[in-house]
């Protein structure tokens, strides 16, 4: 069941070690299918390059598997958690990725000063509370953190993004890394002047009508 979603998933789980974005087997993507409402999650414990299709899980909002033979992945909950509460997305991305954890390291959020991250998620990177790991205290504190945005750091352990599918989620997790490293490099240099809500709000919505194939107008450069 699921096979195209099933290898969506599995593709973009591919895709973090070779973005270096995760060491070992840490770090996990998901997607929802819209119609059915079930999720496909990596699996717990299994290195990225034994990845295939066959071996994602597929689990329903209250965790219980329905088809895999592996169990899924130890943030599954964290990710039905999510899924739960947000109707809006269908995919959502985790890692540890060094530049954008180290400010979640320090509890601060990444501020809003490149336009390549603030295109995609049309703010700065909020940082959450301390949160107890499982599924109910970190769940709740992404959620309150993002504020119905795609993107959160949790305290003291990495990076959470949304989107409306694997991909973009996964997308959005590549984004913010290389932000929060260019951003990181620049504050050693000083400080750095934030981009205005105002400007970032006229930039996220440019993006979203010219961006890829399918904006309304073609990009010119
Ligand atoms: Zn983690």
């Amino acid at each position: 069941m699921l096979e195209a979603l099933k290898q969506e998933v599995c593709d973009q789980n591919h895709e973090l070690p070779r973005a270096g974005l995760v060491v070992g087997s840490g770090g996990n993507v998901s997607g929802r299918d819209p119609e059915s409402g079930l999720v496909v999650i990596k699996p717990s414990g299994v290195k990225f390059a034994k990845l295939t299709p066959d071996t994602m899980v597929v689990v329903d909002l209250d965790g219980n598997v329905v088809e895999g033979t592996l169990r899924p992945s130890v943030d599954t909950g964290i990710h039905l958690y999510l899924y739960r509460h947000r109707p809006d997305i269908a995919g959502i991305a985790h890692t540890h990725s060094p530049y954008a954890t180290s400010f979640a390291a320090r509890g601060e959020r990444i501020p809003a000063v490149l336009t390549p991250i603030t295109h995609m998620i049309g703010r700065d990177v909020p940082c959450s509370r301390y949160a107890t790991p499982g599924e109910v205290d970190t769940g709740a504190a992404i959620l309150e953190a993002a504020a119905g945005g795609y993107a959160a750091l949790v305290r003291a352990h990495g990076v959470f993004t949304m989107g409306k599918s694997a991909a973009e989620a996964t997308a959005i997790a590549m984004y913010l890394e290389e932000a929060a490293k260019t951003t990181h490099l620049a504050m050693l240099r000083g400080p750095v002047e934030e981009l205005s809500q105002q400007e970032i709000d006229r930039c996220y919505a440019w993006f979203r009508q010219n961006y890829g194939q399918s904006g309304s107008k073609p990009v010119s450069s």
